[in-house]
């Protein structure tokens, strides 16, 4: 059974995320029970960036390289309806577990009039602002795709997490609609991929000015744990005067719903962020 107390999983995605095939709001809900979380949201990807394709698409993307056409992918949009019904069928099915809705909007500062569409659209309770792309040359690329396609690496490498941290910055401080930053180590997730080490003291001035202006946000940093965030980001966030973190597991599919979740709570703990008395509530700085 449970042994210790895990907090909440603020960002999973299902079948009514493009990427997730193996994605079951329903399995990932039975996942939720027997790890005894407290509740879990379910935060469909939103990627409205026209992301460009120089070169062969199924070298680029794989089997999603149905979604390239002329040079350009474009994924499907989410079925606001249909998710909202899987939402209240497994609400219904599971009481005892509180369910979230959400979205994860890539770039939402790129597109401010079709965000608050989508949002005005439906009852989305916990939303991800996220950065997966970047503008490269004369045109915006997925992250993934051009790190492993173009094999970047070196000074363009170095370049790049600056420029992630940068375009982070315009990120949380536009007037998107949305709480929680995403994964800040979302480029980490390529360099390691790519069998390299990434290792943020190297580039702590401009981790630390994106938290700066994280915290002036009042947004909350998200403890993405399908890497499991350095230790150092979370003391930064925290000496940059960062009110709460969010965890959020980026699941895909049922069986890793909360996974890592034990050693990240560890961490905001270390770091100087709590449980708070309702346990879905974000975890916040101590006062005392
Ligand atoms: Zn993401
Ligand atoms: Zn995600």
């Amino acid at each position: 059974m449970v042994s210790v107390r895990l907090p909440p999983d603020n960002h999973t995605h299902t079948e009514h995320s493009w990427d997730a095939e193996n994605g079951s709001m329903e399995a990932s809900c039975v996942r939720a029970i027997e790890i005894g979380l407290p509740s879990i949201a379910f935060t469909e990807h939103v990627d409205l960036t026209p992301w460009a394709v120089p070169g062969d698409p199924e070298a680029s993307f794989g089997r999603f390289a149905r979604h390239v056409h002329d040079g350009v992918m474009h994924v499907p949009e989410i079925d606001v309806d249909a998710y909202f019904d899987e939402i209240e069928r497994c609400r219904s099915l599971f009481p005892d577990l509180r369910i979230f809705s959400g979205l994860e909007i890539g770039e939402p500062h790129w597109f401010p009039e079709k965000t608050a569409e989508l949002l005005a659209s439906g009852p989305f309770e916990r939303v991800l602002g996220s950065l997966h792309s970047l503008q490269i040359g004369d045109a915006p690329r997925l992250l993934d795709e051009w790190f492993y396609t173009d094999r970047v690496r070196g000074e363009e490498e170095m370049n790049a997490v600056r420029a992630y941290l940068a375009e982070s910055i315009e990120l949380v401080e536009s007037s998107a609609d949305f709480e929680v930053f995403a994964h800040i180590d979302y480029l980490t997730r390529q360099i390691n991929r790519a069998g390299r080490a990434h290792d943020p003291r190297q580039f702590e001035e401009e981790y630390r000015a994106t938290l700066r202006a994280l915290a002036s946000s009042g947004r909350v940093l998200e403890l993405n744990t399908r890497l499991g965030l350095d230790p150092m980001i979370v003391r930064w966030w925290h000496e940059a005067g960062g009110a709460a973190v969010s965890f959020g597991s980026d699941a895909h599919e049922g069986a890793l719903v909360g996974s890592g979740f034990a050693e990240a709570a560890a961490m905001a703990e270390a770091a100087g962020f709590h449980r708070q008395a309702d346990p879905i509530d974000y975890w916040r700085r101590s006062t005392r």
